[in-house]
């Protein structure tokens, strides 16, 4: 089921460095309409191809304002339920509502370590960029088991 933006709640990610939603889609489906030309709603964001969502939830998770709603399945999420993320530094709470007005709240750490301090190459070689067409590992000068030319793919 699609997503859907709260025109009320969205703020454009105004003075934001990216725009959340439109940068994490990996559709490319989440648009922002700067004068309101498409959707009536100036600087919202919106599902421009709600038929192509494959309901993912990276842009409900990444809205910083909770703007973006998921339409769940309704034996899962009936009508007037709703699945809220909120995603922090350190943790992904989610707020189950429900249709009576009840909410359950459970959090779950998302990471182990501060953000931005992996250091992915930290203790490995420099890679040899003259080998990147070449089988094998690209800190190694030879391939351990280079294999044969003619068994590779080529297209
Ligand atoms: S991420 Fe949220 S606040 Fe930012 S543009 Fe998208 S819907 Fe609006
Ligand atoms: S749920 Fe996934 S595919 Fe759908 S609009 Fe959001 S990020 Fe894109």
């Amino acid at each position: 089921m699609p997503t859907f933006v709260r025109t009320e709640t969205c703020d454009g990610c105004d003075g934001r460095e990216r725009i959340a939603c439109v940068s994490i889609c990996p559709h490319d489906l989440m648009a922002l309409d700067l004068d309101g030309s498409a959707t009536g709603w100036a600087k919202k964001a919106w599902n421009r191809e709600p038929s192509q969502c494959w309901a993912c939830y990276a842009c409900v998770k990444a809205c910083p304002q909770q703007a973006i709603e998921f339409r769940a399945a309704a034996d899962a999420v009936p009508l007037g339920a709703r699945v809220q993320p909120e995603l922090g530094d350190a943790f992904i709470a989610w707020t189950i509502e429900f249709r009576n007005g009840d909410q359950n709240r459970f959090e779950y750490p998302v990471r182990t370590r501060p953000a931005d301090s992996i250091e992915p190459y930290a203790g490995k070689a420099a890679a040899k960029l003259d080998r990147i067409g070449q089988p094998g590992f690209f800190d190694q000068d030879e391939p351990t088991n280079p294999g044969d030319p003619a068994e590779l793919i080529h297209i």
